[in-house]
């Protein structure tokens, strides 16, 4: 609920890449702005594969929204789930209850694992959106483990010790790398547990990891993979999960930890505005000032949006969405203060990258591919220079040097009331 009348009212929705980007820059307009979100956290999801690894804490790669907001007379943040948006009334309603009235309505809400129709698979997989299904996987990875020494069925304990991540975009490769790491880690701790008693698979359906980059990054990324113990299962397509079973074209596995990393579709904002078509992955189609064409006073950004650059949607990066945020907020700022905005978003591609194992990327800047140990080292500045408050990079870069440098796995509690209560 907002306090005075003759103030624009903006309400954000989401509070991730998009949403925090575009409220910070809102916070010295004379709008005054709602920041809602269903968690009380800002997330980088790119680091969320070392928290299910047990290298980071959960708290380093979250950050509460407060934090970054701080107390400011125009603007205020509700942990609520927004469940219905009345366009003809230009007001939105959360599961506590609440409506909030709004002049514009910016839609940052994201997206989530698509297992393209075949729901029944959820229960019996993993996946990495939120800190929630990090921890729970930290949880899953580490409990197998320690279960797999006390069992006395050999088989069930080669099942507690096999692992499979599937999808082999950058997600799943940095997944099936980083249980590589620690599980050979651990065999350093435990006299009864051989790194050969372990089994890694990724499974991708396509002739090659990580299709975006170039056919030499890919076999590199193999390679990498293959190298530290991970078995790379191409052009295998999966047919049927149930529980602690994958089964594909090509074989069968028993696993007691299944990961499911292929393929996005967007959320909230979708089902939100259930009246608007929707393009691929169940995206928003936005114009070139992030609106949406059928209600100008709507904006979409991020993974939930369809923004067409040079005939192709803009990817589901990180950089996209805070790229949209930061313009975004320029442009509210301008419409709310009375005056004319006519520049349109560009999108400034500052690269992509990926990392296998502890010493071993592949990066596309500025249309240079690169590889190996200097990719590897440019990831880690970027990822924390792209972290959002000084406290998580001190974490995260200290929990680095531990695990890199010092062999030591920090963040490796089984706590699974702390899950729980993530919910
Ligand atoms: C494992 C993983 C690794 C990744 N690695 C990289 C990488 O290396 N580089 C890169 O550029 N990108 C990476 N990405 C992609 C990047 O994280 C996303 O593109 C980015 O987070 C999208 O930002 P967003 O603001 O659209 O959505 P999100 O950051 O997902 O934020 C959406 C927010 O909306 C909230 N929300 C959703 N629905 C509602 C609702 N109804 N009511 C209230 N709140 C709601 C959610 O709680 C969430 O806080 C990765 C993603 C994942 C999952």
């Amino acid at each position: 609920m907002f306090d005075t009348k003759n103030k624009p009212k903006i309400v954000v929705i989401g509070a991730g890449f998009g949403g925090i980007y575009v409220s910070k820059g809102l916070i010295k307009s004379n709008a005054e702005i709602a920041i809602i979100d269903r968690q009380n956290h800002h997330l980088f999801q790119p680091l969320l594969y070392q928290v299910a690894g047990g290298i980071l804490s959960a708290g380093s790669v979250a950050t509460p929204i407060r934090a970054i907001i701080g107390k400011n007379a125009n603007t205020f943040v509700r942990m609520e789930s927004v469940i219905r948006i009345d366009r003809q009334n230009k007001k939105v309603f959360t599961d506590q209850d609440n409506s909030y009235n709004y002049d514009y309505l910016v839609l940052a809400t994201g997206s989530t694992y698509d297992y393209f129709g075949n729901d029944s698979w959820k229960k019996y997989t993993y996946t990495l959106k939120t800190l929630k299904d990090a921890v729970n996987l930290r949880n899953k990875i580490y409990s197998s483990i320690e279960k797999a020494l006390t069992t006395k069925d050999p088989d069930e304990k080669k099942k507690l010790l096999s692992f499979v991540v599937i999808g082999g975009g950058p997600t799943g490769v940095e997944m099936a790398g980083v249980i590589a790491e620690v599980t050979k880690k651990l065999t350093k701790e435990e006299l009864k547990l051989e790194f050969s008693d372990i089994n890694i698979y990724l499974i991708e359906a396509m002739d090659r990891v990580l299709g975006m980059y170039s056919e030499d990054q890919s076999e590199y990324a193999k390679k990498s993979l293959e190298k530290i113990g991970v078995q790379v299962k191409l052009k295998s397509m999966v047919k049927n999960i149930e529980e602690s079973v994958v089964e594909t074209n090509e074989f069968t596995i028993n696993a007691s930890t299944i990961v499911w990393a292929a393929g996005v579709k967007a959320i909230g904002a979708p089902a939100l505005l259930d009246d608007i078509p929707k393009q691929k992955n169940n995206r928003i189609k936005v114009n070139k000032f992030l609106q949406v064409e059928e209600d100008k006073s709507i904006f979409v950004l991020g993974d939930s949006s369809y923004f067409e650059d040079s005939g192709k949607a803009l990817p589901g990066l990180g950089s996209v969405a805070k790229q949209q945020g930061e313009y975004l907020s320029k442009q509210l700022t301008s419409i709310c203060a009375g005056k004319s905005f006519d520049k349109e978003f560009l999108y400034v591609d500052l690269g992509i990258m990926a990392t296998i194992g502890r010493s071993a990327a592949v990066a596309n800047i500025a249309n240079i591919p690169i590889k190996g140990f200097l990719a590897w080292l440019l990831w880690g500045l970027v990822h924390i220079l792209l972290l959002i408050s000084f406290r998580n990079r001190l974490w995260v870069f200290t929990s680095w040097i531990w695990t890199y440098f010092l062999d030591s796995l920090e963040a490796r509690n089984i706590n699974a009331s702390y899950a729980k209560d993530l919910d």
